[in-house]
């Protein structure tokens, strides 16, 4: 049976190449994107569906789940992808305003776990679900307070504690989960050259990409509630 997959903030960068490289493996992936002319424009590219889904807009993310259910009524893979920065201009705790943290939140956080309670219903329906949370190295506690470590340096509050937040919450669903066919969790793509970063990034988005291909198509003995890179295992 073709798998169905669902990647948030699919029209550019990491997110797009997640969608054409599951296309490539025979999924539908379904293009979400929130601005609908990115989002078909780069669904037709693919040959994929669309699928209009703000993951800050609770009303948006719930008209998703529902076209998908009446498209396909189940759904087997959910790629949390969306992210966004906040801006990464020296910034340091202390001149952060608690204004950025709460916007960047929105779509990292709070925005996965909207999108990923209202696809619930629909990954219960699938034989195996699987849910890929597109973390970073930079929400690594354990690196951010290695002085070894590349990324100890890097000490940008919104972003870096968005997605520390975002592995907890991969763990609190896979502990959830246990009991399920539903696996989840947390890919560290490296450090990509795409919009996020100005294109700053040493690695493809296609490389990116390959680890949560990896994570949304596990099988029965795959891992869940691990926190996974190209290499293996990262440090919480
Ligand atoms: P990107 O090129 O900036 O793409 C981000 C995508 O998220 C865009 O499609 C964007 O849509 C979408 N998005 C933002 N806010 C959204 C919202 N509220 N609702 C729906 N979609 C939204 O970034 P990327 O580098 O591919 O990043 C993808 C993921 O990988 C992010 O979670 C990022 O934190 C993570 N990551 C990236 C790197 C890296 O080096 N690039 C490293 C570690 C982790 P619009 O086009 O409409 O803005």
């Amino acid at each position: 049976m073709t798998k169905i997959a669902l990647i948030t903030g699919a029209n550019k960068g990491i997110g797009y190449e997640i969608a054409r490289l599951l296309a490539e493996q025979g999924v539908t992936a379904i293009v979400g994107a929130r601005d609908e002319e990115r989002g078909r424009a780069a669904a037709e590219r693919l040959g994929q569906p669309y699928v209009r889904i703000d993951v800050t807009d609770e009303d948006s993310v719930a008209a998703a789940a529902k076209w998908i259910d009446g498209a396909y009524g189940r759904l087997d893979i959910l790629v949390n992808n969306a992210g966004i920065t906040g801006g990464f201009a020296p910034l340091q705790p202390s001149a952060t305003t608690a204004a950025l943290v709460r916007q960047v939140y929105e779509t990292n956080v709070f925005g996965v776990v909207t999108v990923t309670n209202a696809m619930l219903p629909l990954l219960r329906e699938s034989e195996a679900g699987r849910i890929v949370n597109m973390s970073s190295e930079l929400g690594s506690l354990a690196m951010a307070s290695d002085p070894e470590s590349p990324f100890g340096a890097f000490n940008h509050l919104p972003y870096n504690s968005s997605k520390t937040a975002l592995n907890m919450i991969t763990v609190c669903y896979a502990k959830e989960l246990a009991g399920t066919p539903i696996k989840v969790n947390a890919a560290n793509p490296g450090y990509c050259a795409t919009d996020l970063n100005e294109r700053t990034g040493f690695r493809t988005a296609e490389q990116g990409a390959a680890i949560a291909v990896r994570l949304a198509t596990l099988g029965a003995d795959g891992p869940t509630g691990a926190y996974l890179e190209d290499a293996g295992s990262i440090r919480w």
